[in-house]
C-alpha cells in the first residue's frame, strides 16, 4: 500500500516537468530549426528554468516535513530523496545561467552577457540572482552542516532560505519568461505555488503549535550488549502526536547544544506504543550515538515525531515474516512488544543476523516471547558457531551459522508470508534477490525500512 501510493506521488512529483517539458516541445521543437543560436539558448534555458522552479518546490514541500504526504511516502524516503532533487535542481539553474549567457554572448559578446546577467537596473533580475544565491547558501549550508563543523542552529536557519527562494525564482519566470501565461504552464505554476503555500504553512504550524515536538527527560539508560544501549525518556509536558504512534515508527532525537538543540537524528521507537515512556535502542556509530551513550538519568532530549511508515500495515496480515539485521531490529521490537501489550497476534517468523551472540539485543525477552506468542525466532550469526541451549531456548528458537541465504530462507518461511526486512543496503540487496528465487517475490511485495538518510 505504502510503496504503491509513494510511486503514486513520484508520478504526481514528475506529471509538472513532463507537462512543462511536452508544452515546452509542443510549441518550440517545430520551429527550432530556424531559430539562431540566441533563440535556441533562450529557449532552451527557459525549460531548464522551468523545471528547475517545479523540482524546487517540490524540494520544499519534502523538506516541509508536510504530514499528508509524510504519512503516505515516510520522512526518511522524503529525506533521502531531498538531496539528489537539490542536486538537480542546482544543476538545471546552472543550465539555464550558462544558456542566458551563451544567449547574450552570440546577441553582444562579453560586455553584453555582463550588463544582462549582472546589472541591477531590471529588478526581476535581481530577484533571480537572489533566488539563486539563496539556493547556494542553502546547499552550502546543508554540506557544511552534514561534516558536523558547524552547529545545527547556524546553518540551519541558512538552510531555511530555500522558502524564501521559491517565491523570488517564480516572480522573476512570471515577469521574465515570454510563455509563462501560455497552457499548460500556467495550470502547472498553480498547482506548484498552493502546494508551496499549503507546505509552508503546514511546516510554521507545526513549529508554532509544536505537536511533533516534545520535551524529554531520561529517565534510565539500559546496556544492551557491548555497543547498544536502550534509552527511556519521560515526556515532561505531555505526549502530543507521539501519543498516537504506531508500532515501527521512528522519531528525531536532538540533544542540548549551546542555547538550542543539536541536529535531529531518527531512532525508532522500540517500545510499545501502549508505553507511556519512549524506548529507543541505539547503537554506538559515530558523535551523536556516542553522545546518546553518555546520557544520564535527568538530562534532556528533544523528540520529534512520530514519523515513518514501515510496519504500519503489518497487524492485518495473516502472517509475517520480520528479517533483521543487527540494530534493524528495533521496529520489530516494537511490533512485536505491542502484538504481547494487545493480545493482537499475527502468526510470526524472525529471522535474524548478527556477527555473534553476544550482538543479539533483548535474546531473554524474545525467548519468552516465543513461548506464549506464535513467534518463530531464528538467530543466524555470521563470525560465531552457536548452538544456543535447547532446554533454555525452547522449540520456537533457533541458531544458523553464516548469513541469511536462500537456503535459510526456504527452510523457514513461506510465499505467503508477508515481509519485512530492515537492514544493511547490501544485505537488503542480496535478500532482495534471495527472495526473488526462492519465492518468486518482487522487490514491491518486501516492505523496506534503511537506517539512514
Ligand atoms: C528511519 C531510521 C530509523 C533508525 N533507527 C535506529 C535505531 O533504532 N537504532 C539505531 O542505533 N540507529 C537507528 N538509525 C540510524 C541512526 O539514525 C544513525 O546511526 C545515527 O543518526 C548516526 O549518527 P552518528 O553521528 O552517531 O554517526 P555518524 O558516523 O555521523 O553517521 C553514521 C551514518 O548514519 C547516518 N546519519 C548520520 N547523521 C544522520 C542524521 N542526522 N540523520 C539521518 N541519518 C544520519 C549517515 O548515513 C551516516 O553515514 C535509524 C535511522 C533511520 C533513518
Amino acid at each position: 500500500m505504502h510503496g504503491r501510493a509513494s510511486k503514486v506521488l513520484l508520478f504526481l512529483s514528475g506529471l509538472g516537468p513532463a507537462v512543462l517539458t511536452a508544452g515546452w516541445a509542443w510549441r518550440t521543437l517545430p520551429g527550432l530549426k530556424d531559430f539562431g543560436v540566441a533563440s535556441a539558448a533562450a529557449a532552451v534555458s527557459s525549460l531548464f528554468a522551468q523545471n528547475a522552479l517545479v523540482f524546487l518546490a517540490i524540494l520544499v514541500i519534502l523538506g516541509s516535513r508536510a504530514r499528508p504526504v509524510e504519512r503516505v511516502v515516510g520522512l526518511d524516503r522524503m529525506s533521502r530523496a531531498h538531496r539528489p532533487l537539490a542536486a538537480v535542481t542546482l544543476c538545471c539553474l546552472l543550465v539555464h545561467v550558462g544558456l542566458q549567457a551563451i544567449r547574450f554572448y552570440s546577441l553582444g559578446g562579453a560586455s553584453m552577457v555582463a550588463s544582462a546577467l549582472l546589472s541591477a537596473e531590471l529588478w526581476e533580475m535581481t530577484m533571480g540572482r537572489l533566488a539563486l544565491l539563496l539556493l547556494f547558501l542553502a546547499a552550502a549550508s546543508a554540506v557544511v552542516g552534514r561534516s558536523g563543523r558547524v552547529p545545527f542552529r547556524f546553518w540551519k536557519p541558512v538552510h531555511l532560505l530555500t522558502y524564501a527562494a521559491v517565491p523570488l525564482g517564480l516572480v522573476h519566470a512570471l515577469v521574465r519568461g515570454t510563455t509563462m501565461a501560455d497552457m499548460p504552464q500556467v495550470v502547472v505554476w498553480g498547482i506548484v505555488a498552493m502546494a508551496f503555500t499549503g507546505a509552508g504553512f503546514m511546516r510554521l504550524a507545526s513549529v508554532l503549535g509544536g505537536r511533533d515536538r516534545v520535551l524529554c527527560r531520561v529517565e534510565r539508560v539500559v546496556s544492551e550488549t557491548h555497543d547498544t544501549v536502550s534509552v527511556f525518556l519521560e515526556m515532561v509536558k505531555g505526549a502530543g502526536r507521539l501519543a498516537k504512534r504506531r508500532p515501527g515508527q521512528f522519531a528525531l532525537l536532538r540533544l542540548p547544544e549551546g542555547r538550542g538543540y543539536s541536529e535531529p537524528h531518527p531512532f525508532t521507537i522500540s517500545n510499545a506504543p501502549e508505553d507511556k515512556t519512549l524506548r529507543f535502542t541505539i547503537k554506538r556509530s559515530g558523535r551523536f550515538t556516542s553522545k546518546i551513550h553518555g546520557l544520564s538519568a535527568g538530562d534532556r532530549v528533544l523528540c520529534q515525531g512520530p514519523y515513518g511508515v514501515f510496519c504500519a500495515d503489518a497487524l492485518g496480515r495473516s502472517s509475517l515474516a520480520l528479517i533483521a539485521g543487527g540494530v534493524g531490529i528495533t521496529p520489530f521490537f516494537s511490533l512485536l512488544r505491542h502484538m504481547k501489550a494487545t493480545g493482537l497476534v499475527v502468526p510470526t517468523v524472525l529471522l535474524w543476523a548478527n556477527k555473534t551472540s553476544a550482538d543479539i539485543i533483548g535474546r531473554e525477552e524474545l525467548t519468552a516471547m516465543s513461548r506464549t506468542m506464535p513467534l518463530r525466532v531464528v538467530h543466524v550469526l555470521s563470525r560465531e558457531k552457536f548452538l544456543g541451549d535447547p532446554s533454555q531456548d525452547g522449540l520456537n528458537v533457533s541458531y544458523e551459522q553464516g548469513h541469511i541465504t536462500a537456503e535459510i530462507l526456504r527452510r523457514y518461511l513461506r510465499s505467503d508470508h508477508a515481509f519485512y526486512l530492515c537492514g544493511p543496503p547490501a544485505m537488503q540487496a542480496a535478500l532482495l534477490k534471495a527472495i526473488r528465487t526462492v519465492f518468486g517475490l518482487k522487490a514491491k511485495r518486501v516492505a523496506r525500512e534503511l537506517f539512514f538518510w
